[in-house]
């Protein structure tokens, strides 16, 4: 259909919908129907069925299928089944747990996706953009993802960049008053906006009037992926761990073989033992277990208001340096309420709090009434012109939609007695220079206020308003605005930021018509100076609690912020970020340095004002120049590039533009910079974690490989039965490895450095304590087993057999627990504090005791029911490693 094409009035009766209103429920609920959901379907999941041919298609379950068949050929049916079976066992464990890790990244997709502002049932409110139907009336910003493909209905200076669907990446200037006669290429259609492309300034309205795949990208693409399924460099290291740990035991494995050759032992028996042995030993599960543990971290991260978009954004949160974090509403409370009024030489005291415009201006102890101080007067009615929040009044009081330095203006207006609603109607807004972080400015032409004229009102940042006046007005007298006025005023505004105020200048300008070409350059400039705001906005306690952990984390925070230094310095020092003001420093103090200078300065500097997110760039670059691993917030639409540069980028949930939540690798639901210390801590306890099951798994395997060698070697019978080690490393490797990864974390994981990205996961303090814990491992097997040959004789190895296998187990199990911390005793993080491990235990506890009691079970896995006297033993040996275990952190303790 050639919307672009259509007028208005068109529009707006084919697709049945109004711009006032919207659609209702109903309307949308048929659509809904008829049009299907506004989504780009993904691509076909892999079915059960193909998920059980990869589960097959491993080496390792190849080989063991092999030794299944020959064994079955060679008349050892019982064998062959039991392999199967085990093979089968591991399959579906492996498929579930596979199933569990994606489920936790659907949902993660899920609350990352997107939402649209929409006008439905007469309201504005915001929706999924999955929910968005034809005729729907889309509300647009800078810094907004287009939601479906639209049919541009107002626009106010909007730019649209187009790149993803188009390749043109300067952005398009786009206008709702056009309409076409003929047709018109795709990139020219300057009153449609299309869905995936991004509103990078000015605000506007649309229909939708395409949605899902009928749009023009769901017309290319198929998907839209926001989430890639990426290898992370710690997957890829054990990958490669694995890889040489398997060769290693096939060679061990290989040399078993033939040693039990060469003494003249039963070929095929050694050849099942060798198999059997390799199979247990190669730690083919680690990239499985990893997987759902990073899975599992990044679902507790959302417990902790933190959505991660990567799993590799997991991993290098735990070796965060460096957090650069914007002031406000993230450091901040981002509750404004104005405090201070300056207006006509005088300073005023605001009183009343929050949004409820309630309070009154005083001047000490004496109350203004309305009109005594006529410039007053003046900045209120600013307050509520130049101004796009709303204030709606709640059961819970009033709030803001919209930005709160706006409502906080719009209740200012109030206690002068202003309704903005009114004073919009009476004094109509007919163009705007919107508001952008670069100017720290915003600026709308009205009719009305002067009869005749048109009054341009602007409001922002001081040191910039303040340049760009010449004239002042005092109790409605215009004067030029000279230095020493101007110095004046800025002691003023000095004053009102070191009380860590936000400071916003008022002035105006009239026009005896509107100007055509309207810029920043020409308009807002030689404007009358009218007064100064200061607002304040209380720190976050959170963060204050937050920084001081970080401190102690070894991580560096700094303060990027537009707001003022003097501002920004007092509110960092209550937070404890910053002492003296020699470590803040000014945005445009960073144009005239070069970036080998700034590698420096970045080194000292905490907190940077005035920045511009062309700054926040290059300091992002300084710091990662310097090795820093560096993660930065940022919400607007100008920030992506800093996202992207930074090795995490972080977002705003609520006030953060699409844009930046569609770069960021970590999306804050809370908004707050506690959120991302808890995002690091969980980033650190999740690689502890890792390092915790791969040091269990590792001593385990080289443990029994130890055993069997070294039985062979000292011509011992076979110290278990294929089947045995088969079992064994079922009930060890799966359900107390996993167990392991969900471990709290040790309290001390927010006391030490960060870690090295580039540390070697099996670092020497690792390989010592596997040398220890495997050597503890085959002793006391061998021990066990040495006890049942003699007992029960060595013409009957079976019964030492099930001897060392039940020790084997047990003492895996009991000393899971011991391996929960790397360097902390068992009593200082509790016996019982990790719940899953206790029920993993009991259950891998009870299907040992099933292959030991069970009549049925016993002749296949070649087992007795041990006696009173059996676990005597059996119990004092397993609780070896253990016991070896725990002394040998206090030996690291010691160190
Ligand atoms: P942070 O970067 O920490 O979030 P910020 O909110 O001050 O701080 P910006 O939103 O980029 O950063 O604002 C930069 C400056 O622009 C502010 O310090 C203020 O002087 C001015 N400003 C902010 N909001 C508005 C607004 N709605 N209208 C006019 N000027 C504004």
């Amino acid at each position: 259909m050639e919307w672009y094409r259509q007028s208005k009035e068109e529009l707006l009766s084919n697709l049945n919908t109004t711009l006032d209103q919207g659609l209702n429920d109903n309307d949308v609920q048929e659509r809904l129907d008829k049009y299907g959901t506004n989504e780009l379907k993904e691509e076909e999941k892999s079915s059960f069925l193909s998920k059980v041919i990869a589960q097959f298609s491993d080496f390792l379950v190849l080989i063991l299928i092999g030794a299944a068949v020959i064994s079955f050929f060679v008349g050892e049916v019982k064998d062959a089944i039991v392999i199967i079976a085990i093979v089968f066992i591991n399959a579906f464990l492996g498929i579930y747990q596979e199933g569990r890790a994606e489920k936790a990244l659907d949902a993660l997709r899920k609350m990352a996706s997107p939402n649209a502002k929409v006008i439905r049932n007469g309201h504005t409110t915001v929706v999924p953009a999955n929910s968005l139907v034809p005729g729907d009336i889309v509300v647009l910003e800078a810094g907004d993802i287009i939601p479906a493909d639209l049919r541009l209905i107002e626009s106010s200076n909007l730019k649209i960049e187009e790149a993803s669907l188009t390749g043109e990446s300067v952005p398009v200037e786009k206008r709702s008053d056009i309409t076409f006669d003929e047709e018109v290429s795709l990139g020219d259609r300057s009153n449609m906006a299309y869905m995936s492309t991004i509103v990078t300034y000015g605000r506007g309205k649309g229909i939708v009037v395409e949605t899902g795949h009928g749009t023009e990208i769901g017309k290319i693409a198929t998907m839209i992926q926001t989430f890639e399924n990426e290898t992370t460099p710690l997957q890829k290291k054990l990958n490669e761990l694995g890889k040489y740990l398997g060769i290693a035991c096939i060679l061990v494995c290989a040399l078993v073989f033939g040693i039990g050759l060469l003494q003249g032992r039963e070929i095929l028996e050694m050849f099942m033992v060798a198999i059997s042995l390799a199979v247990a030993a190669i730690p083919e599960g680690l990239p499985a277990i990893v997987t759902i543990v990073l899975a599992i971290g990044m679902n507790k991260m959302v417990k902790r208001h933190a959505i991660v978009k990567k799993l590799l954004a997991v991993e290098t949160l735990g070796c965060t340096t460096v957090i650069c974090s914007d002031k406000t509403g993230t450091l901040t409370q981002n509750e404004m309420t104005v405090v201070k009024v300056y207006t006509d030489g005088k300073i005023l005291d605001v009183t009343g709090r929050g949004y409820d415009p309630e309070g009154e201006f005083k001047l000490g102890e004496y109350t203004i009434s309305s009109g005594e101080i006529g410039d007053l007067e003046t900045l209120t009615s600013i307050s509520a012109l130049c101004n796009d929040a709303l204030l709606e009044k709640t059961s819970e009081g009033y709030r803001v939609v919209g930005d709160p330095t706006e409502g906080a203006l719009i209740t200012l207006a109030g206690k002068g007695n202003i309704d903005r609603n009114e004073i919009n109607s009476e004094f109509p807004r007919i163009e705007e220079i919107p508001f952008d972080s670069d100017r720290k400015m915003m600026t709308t032409f009205h009719k009305n206020y002067v009869p005749g004229k048109i009054v341009s009102f602007t409001k922002g940042g001081p040191d910039i308003v303040i340049n760009r006046c010449s004239r002042i007005s005092i109790n409605g007298e215009i004067v030029p605005f000279d230095d020493n006025l101007k110095k004046e005023v800025l002691d003023v505004n000095s004053s009102f930021s070191k009380d860590a105020l936000r400071v916003l200048a008022f002035a105006y300008r009239e026009y005896e018509t509107l100007p055509d070409n309207i810029s920043s350059d020409t308009n807002e400039n030689d404007m009358t100076f009218v007064g100064l705001v200061g607002m304040i906005d209380p720190p976050r306690v959170e963060a204050m609690e937050a920084i001081r952990r970080c401190k102690e984390a070894g991580i560096k925070t700094v303060m990027i912020t537009g707001d003022y230094k003097e501002t920004a310095f007092a509110i960092a020092k209550e937070l404890g970020m910053a002492e003296s003001i020699d470590e803040a420093m000014m945005g445009e103090e960073l144009n005239k340095i070069s970036d080998e200078e700034l590698r420096e300065v970045v080194k000292h500097t905490k907190v940077y004002a005035r920045v511009s997110p062309e700054h926040k760039v290059r300091i992002v670059s300084a710091l990662k120049a310097n090795g820093e691993i560096t993660a930065m917030t940022g919400d607007g639409v100008n920030d992506a590039l800093a996202l992207k540069r930074a090795d995490i980028g972080v977002s705003m949930g609520i006030t953060g533009t699409d844009v930046a939540k569609n770069t960021a690798e970590l999306i804050l639901t809370d908004d707050n910079f506690a959120s991302i210390v808890s995002a690091v801590e969980e980033g650190r306890i999740i690689y502890s974690n890792i390092k915790k099951f791969v040091f269990f798994l590792l001593s385990c395997n080289i443990g029994e490989i130890l055993l069997v060698f070294l039985s062979i070697l000292f011509n011992l019978p076979i110290p278990l039965l294929p089947i045995q080690l088969l079992w064994l490393n079922l009930i060890t490797d799966s359900f107390p490895a996993l167990a392991l990864g969900v471990e709290k974390g040790d309290p001390d994981i927010m006391k030490n450095p960060p870690r090295n990205p580039n540390e070697p996961i099996l670092d020497k303090g690792m390989v010592s304590a596997i040398i220890f814990q495997s050597v503890a491992i085959t002793v006391t097997s061998l021990l066990a087993y040495r006890w049942g040959l003699r007992t029960y004789g060595i013409d009957n190895p079976a019964m030492a057999r099930t001897i060392v296998f039940t020790t084997l187990i047990t003492a895996e199990l009991l000393r899971a627990n011991s391996s929960r911390s790397e360097k902390h005793s068992l009593f200082t993080i509790g016996f019982f504090s990790n719940k899953t491990l206790v029920y993993a235990m009991l259950f891998s506890f009870v299907l040992l005791l099933g292959v030991l009691y069970l009549p049925f079970l016993q002749p296949i896995f070649d087992t007795f029911a041990l006696g009173l006297r059996d676990w005597e033993i059996v119990l004092t040996y397993a609780f070896i490693p253990l016991v070896v275990g725990e002394l040998y952190k206090v030996i690291i303790r010691k160190r």
